[in-house]
C-alpha cells in the first residue's frame, strides 16, 4: 500500500476550483453530507452551480492542502481543526471512532491526519465559504471554515 506523506494531504474544505473533488453536498440545515466516490469538479460542473450562487455554499470541496500558502497554516500545522473544535459546542459535534462520516477523502485528509476522529466529528458542520474564523495573520486566505449559521446564533 502507498503511504501517503504529509506534502500529499488534501484540504477538506477547499475552494471551488477546477481539479478539486467535490466530497460533499450541503445539507438545507448547513451540515454535510459525504459522497463516497471520488467526483472531480469539471469547469462546466462549476460553471453550473455559480449559476446559482457560490458553489461552496451547496457543495464541500477538496483539494491538495497548500501548506504555506494558505492564511490557515501555522507551525508546520492547519490551524482549523484545532480552532472550530472550540466553536463548535460538543453536542454539534458527529462521529466517533465507530461511527465516522463516509467521506472520499479519509486516508489523504490533512484534518484526518492531523487530528483523527475528532476532526471528522467537527467535519460535517462546517462552511467552506464564510469565513468568521479568523486567520491567524496576514498570509493569503485560501481556505476557510466555519461553523453553520444555526451555530454561530447560540450564545
Ligand atoms: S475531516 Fe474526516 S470526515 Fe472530514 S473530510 Fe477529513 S476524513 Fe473525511
Amino acid at each position: 500500500m502507498t503511504r501517503v506523506g504529509p506534502d500529499d494531504l488534501w484540504c477538506p474544505s477547499a475552494p471551488a476550483e477546477a481539479g478539486a473533488l467535490v466530497i460533499g453536498v450541503v445539507n438545507a440545515d448547513g451540515t454535510v453530507g459525504y459522497i463516497r466516490d471520488r467526483l472531480e469538479a469539471s469547469s462546466a460542473f462549476l460553471e453550473a452551480a455559480a449559476e446559482v450562487g457560490p458553489p461552496e455554499l451547496r457543495y464541500r470541496f477538496s483539494a491538495p492542502c497548500q501548506q504555506s500558502a494558505c492564511g490557515q497554516w501555522h507551525d508546520g500545522c492547519c490551524t482549523l481543526p484545532g480552532r472550530l473544535a472550540a466553536l463548535v459546542p460538543s453536542e454539534e459535534q458527529r462521529g466517533d471512532d465507530d461511527r465516522l462520516p463516509r467521506c472520499a477523502i479519509r486516508a489523504r485528509c490533512r484534518w484526518f491526519a492531523q487530528s483523527g476522529a475528532d476532526a471528522c466529528g467537527i467535519c460535517p458542520v462546517v462552511g467552506t465559504r464564510d469565513q468568521a474564523v479568523p486567520v491567524p495573520d496576514d498570509a493569503p486566505r485560501r481556505h476557510a471554515g466555519r461553523p453553520p449559521a444555526h451555530l454561530e446564533e447560540r450564545p
